[in-house]
């Protein structure tokens, strides 16, 4: 196929065997969501490009190297969303829902894009989940998002293979503070960093903690440590958050290096880690921005978030084969008629069904076909019942059925009789 007629690079269909799974993880955050008082919103996948620019930081990569971003007809510079909170903290903001320190507890999900090298858990379209909360400063709140993914990991079977990796980046003063004394630290040893480290040290120092060079690893060994920079206020609200995921037992390390990518974060940072899936290996991340609704034109408003990779955790579930057997088969029973009459009673018999039983995940057979055949698309199907229609059964106004998986022998059951049949043969998802 030419090119230009395949998807592009980075950018990836998911085939109907895996969205399944897709669906399983969805439905189970949502649900969870729903159980903790999370309310979703749904924000365009296009924002004007400055939107970005301001809350993310011009010196960010994303900013400076992964955006896609292009002209409008009309000449406006549009960007498709890297990430969720610029969007949020717009959309809040331009419908007053924040207002009078009104509580807020949002969540999102949908695709976002980025220009980064393509490789196994790192996409250009990628899906996250993310959640925002307003008006809300206290460590509890922080807490409650880290005790919901904690709780989220154990329902998905993949609690053991993640880490929670905790760090404070203090109140902007606190930060000011330690960034001087970084960058005073750093420069005497200017020489000896890595180019990117000796351009962020002028642009933004504290991204070079990031850095993925040895060299500077380890000159950054003896540098000054954010947590003796903390203010009162961080430093208690840093504790605070601590004790509460003591009390749950929520085991976590702490990372002072942990700075993450955006240059709103204040105080709380926190990142979800796991060693299953080779370098790209967070999966869940976020923490508090106190100061950015106010950097984005609206009054102060502390706010706190998070984002996971879709794709990252739907990997991890199939590396640690998380996957329960009720979604890997789509079809519960699989309905086979034969001649044209069967076929219409087929038909309304299936309705009368679905009526009763609106979760059954009835497959009516569409074609014609020898018995064979048929019997070869119901085995196939995953169904774990065929239902026959044939000329005896329509004479007698039952309908075989016959169990595909070794259940016991094949019976015939009225029609009248058939819904309650079933709904004792299956037990529903
Ligand atoms: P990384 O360090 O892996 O680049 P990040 O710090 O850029 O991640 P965030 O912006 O915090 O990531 O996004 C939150 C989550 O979204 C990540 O933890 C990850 O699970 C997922 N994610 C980010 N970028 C990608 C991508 N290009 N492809 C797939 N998932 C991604
Ligand atoms: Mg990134």
């Amino acid at each position: 196929m030419s090119k230009s007629l395949q998807a592009i690079r980075g950018m990836n269909d998911i085939l109907p065997e895996q969205t399944p799974l897709w669906r399983h993880f969805e439905g189970t955050v949502a649900r969870l969501l729903d159980n903790y008082g999370y309310k979703q919103i749904r924000m365009p996948i296009v924002e004007f490009t400055e939107l970005f620019k301001r809350s993310i930081g011009e010196v960010t990569d994303i900013v400076e190297k992964e955006m896609y971003t292009f002209d409008d007809r009309n000449g406006d510079s549009l960007t498709l969303r890297p990430e969720g909170t610029a969007a949020c903290v717009r959309a809040v903001l331009e419908h007053g829902i924040t207002g009078g320190g009104q509580v807020q507890k949002l969540w999102y999900v949908g695709p976002m894009f980025r220009h980064e090298r393509p490789q196994k858990g790192r996409y250009r379209q990628f899906h996250q989940i993310g959640l925002e909360v307003f008006n809300l400063d206290g460590p509890d709140i922080d807490a409650e998002l880290i005790v919901l993914t904690w709780r989220l990991w154990g329902e998905l079977g993949i609690r053991d293979a993640v880490k929670l990796e905790l760090n404070s980046l203090g109140t902007s003063e606190s930060r000011g503070r330690y960034r001087e004394a970084l960058v005073a630290f750093l420069s005497t040893h200017l020489d000896k960093l890595d180019e990117d480290s000796q351009r962020r040290l002028k642009t933004n120092p504290l991204r070079v903690l990031d850095t993925k060079n040895a060299d500077t690893q380890a000159i950054l060994a003896d540098a000054p440590k954010m947590a003796d920079y903390l203010d009162d206020e961080s430093r208690l609200h840093f504790e605070g958050l601590k004790a509460r995921l003591d009390a749950v037992g929520i085991p976590y390390v702490i990372n002072p290096k942990l700075v993450r990518g955006l240059d709103y974060y204040s105080k709380t940072v926190f990142e979800w880690v796991t060693d299953k899936l080779g370098a790209q290996g967070t999966v869940c991340a976020g923490g508090r921005y106190d100061g950015l609704v106010e950097q984005m034109g609206g009054k102060p408003t502390p706010g706190v978030g998070f984002a996971m990779g879709i794709e990252r955790l739907v990997l991890m579930l199939e590396t640690l084969e998380q996957i329960p057997e009720e979604i890997s088969r789509q079809v519960d029973v699989y309905l086979c008629a034969f001649g044209e009459a069967a076929e219409l009673a087929g038909l309304a018999l299936a309705e009368r069904v679905r009526d009763q039983l609106p979760n059954l995940r009835l497959q009516v057979n569409a074609g014609a076909g020898s018995f064979k055949s048929q019997f070869k698309k119901a085995d196939k199907s995953g169904a774990l019942y065929a239902l026959i229609l044939g000329d005896d059964e329509m004479a007698q106004q039952v309908v075989g059925f016959k169990p595909l998986r070794g259940q016991g022998e094949q019976q015939s059951i009225a029609w009248d009789a058939l819904a309650a049949h079933l709904a004792t043969c299956i037990v529903q998802g």
